[in-house]
């Protein structure tokens, strides 16, 4: 038997056979090749193989996202058939007798310089279009298989560490899990597993090693442990945990359809985090109450360029009318630190969690700012939105957000579009600074939303994407506590309410704390919502305690 210890990072038992992520290797190098013909006809049928790709994701765009979406997937499609493009590729084939792989990377360059070189804004930012286009011809020349999983049968899968933007590019449909030589619970990886439900475990070293390609592995999401080559003592424990875990599902089944009361009667608001308007199915399926966190930025981290203000109104949109006139709160754009998207061209910083990202960015660059802010006013037309700004340390940024709130409402007035001029609008309380500013802040507001990843890494000191923290990176610690208790107190005392969207809104230790405090709302991972409700409604609120807050 092999056992490699991990630490758990999202909960769930599962096997299957583990896949390592191959990063795609594009380096290509040029060759001269014997059968021309045969290498006409790979290419033929990489570019075949490319459009149909283009066709099936501008139809899925279109369903999800609306036709502005599609029509980018239908031009690509087109290019692909380009004229001068595929006789540029032909050429330098035959002059060459090269490589295929050779011919198609060298007119892509060719042409991305060209459209680069251009006067106008438009076609220069053409040059990125092909250069996808072209990747993607490479990717199927090469074999390298869209979603990163050449498999049939869904795997765990398996890698170093992976980026939020490499984690979204995943066909989620082929996964059964995570496991990760590095990576941090707290980190966005983890998080997207709890979202998506399945069980991740990180901080496996190198003894995970790629000589496990394709073997059978078990895993445990809650106690971190990989195993392969089970003994029958091991084998019989995950089966019955197994059993345990689908049997919990089943119980929870129950608890659709039933309110988040506790038993002395006390509502709490029981919410969801989602990272893309797909994961509303599972908002739904679980019978999450709203969205207390719609992670927007990764609309920004699965593109290659700016999303439009129509791309991103489709989004919001069809997130608001799915939830049917429940509350959902988008946060606006949190990129930078562990999100970083290539074409804000950000710079590069020695310590990014402490520099310009989040708030920081869409004040230092209006126009992006403007641009998502319209979408989403737009879409306040279309059901219950709320908007919250994230990483606050300061009462002048939320009032240069609300002014940046008031002059799109004036633009959309006055070129006739409908939106909600009543939109809520709410700060993340993540940072030291906001909690120390909570009295003031609640009086710019209508609610407070408590970031425990950021405001236990910022009030600790500690990095939330290491994974060698351990003990000092304690999210109960009475410090982060405490943080907590002062901003309900200044929420409530200016009359608003206050919520939890970071992952300790799950952590049911913490459940009879979180009503002792006055939390009005917890908004969690989909698959946390029934058994929260269950914690709840089993809780009696008046005789819950604070005594977690006290010094250890
Ligand atoms: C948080 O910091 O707790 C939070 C919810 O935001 P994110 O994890 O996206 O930084
Ligand atoms: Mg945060």
């Amino acid at each position: 038997m092999i056992l490699i210890q991990g630490k758990g990072a999202s909960k769930g038992i599962i096997n299957g056979p583990l896949y390592f992520y191959k990063k795609a290797d594009t380096t290509i190098t040029k060759t001269t090749v014997d059968d021309l013909d045969a290498e006409k006809e790979r290419l033929e049928a990489a570019k075949a193989k490319s459009i149909e790709q283009l066709e099936a994701l501008a139809e899925k765009a279109r369903e999800e996202a609306g036709d502005e979406s599609a029509i980018l997937f239908e031009t690509h499609a087109m290019f692909v058939e380009d004229d001068d493009y595929v006789e540029t590729i032909n050429d330098c084939l035959e002059e060459e007798n090269c490589n295929a792989e050779y011919a198609v990377k060298t007119a892509g360059e060719q042409f991305a310089e060209m459209f680069a070189a251009m006067d106008d804004a438009y076609m220069q930012a053409r040059a990125s279009d092909i250069r996808d286009v072209t990747q993607r011809i490479l990717n199927n020349l090469m074999g390298i298989a869209e979603g990163g999983i050449d498999s049939e049968e869904p795997v765990i899968l398996a890698a170093d560490d992976l980026a939020p933007s490499e984690t979204l590019q995943l066909d989620k449909s082929k996964i059964l899990g995570f496991v990760l030589r590095e990576g941090s619970g707290n980190g966005h990886t983890a998080i997207l597993a709890r979202t998506m439900g399945i069980p991740a475990i990180c901080g496996c070293g190198e003894e995970l090693t790629e000589a496990y390609q394709g073997r059978t592995a078990y895993i445990d999401g809650e106690t971190g442990k990989v195993v392969l080559d089970p003994d029958e003592l091991t084998l019989t424990i995950f089966r019955n945990k197994f059993a345990k875990q689908q049997e919990m599902k089943e119980l929870m089944e129950t608890m659709k359809g039933q309110e988040d009361v506790t038993l002395d009667g006390r509502h709490i608001k029981v919410y969801c985090n989602i990272g893309s308007p797909d994961d509303v199915t599972a908002v739904l399926n679980n019978d999450g109450q709203g969205i207390g966190l719609f992670r927007s930025e990764f609309l920004y981290l699965k593109s290659d360029d700016y999303p439009t203000e129509d791309q991103q109104f489709e989004a919001y949109k069809t997130v608001a009318a799915a939830m049917n006139g429940k509350t959902v709160i988008i946060r606006t754009l949190d990129i930078g630190a562990d999100k970083q998207v290539p074409y804000f061209n950000l710079a590069k910083e020695e310590n990014p969690a402490l520099g310009v990202r989040a708030i920081r960015i869409c004040l230092n660059r209006p126009e992006v700012f403007r641009t998502q802010l319209r979408a989403l006013y737009r879409a306040s037309a279309y059901g219950k939105i709320a908007i919250m700004f994230p990483m606050i340390t300061s009462v002048w940024e939320v009032r240069e957000c609300k002014r940046a709130c008031e002059a799109v409402m004036k633009e959309l007035k006055k070129e006739g579009l409908p939106f909600n001029p009543d939109t809520e609008l709410g700060i993340m309380i993540e940072t030291p600074a906001s909690v120390f500013m909570a009295e003031e802040l609640a009086k710019e507001v209508d609610f407070f939303s408590v970031g425990t990843n950021d405001l236990t890494q910022y009030t600790l000191a500690c990095d939330r994407q290491a994974n060698d923290l351990g003990k000092f990176f304690d999210a109960h610690h009475p410090a982060v506590l405490r943080a907590l208790k002062m901003t309900a107190d200044a929420a409530h005392h200016n009359g608003i309410w206050v919520g939890i969207c970071g992952e300790l809104g799950a952590d049911l230790e913490l459940l009879e704390t979180f009503l002792a405090i006055g939390i009005d709302e917890l908004s969690v991972s989909p698959a946390s919502v029934l058994p929260l409700r269950a914690a709840i409604r089993k809780s009696i609120a008046k005789t819950c305690t604070l005594d977690k807050l006290e010094c250890k």
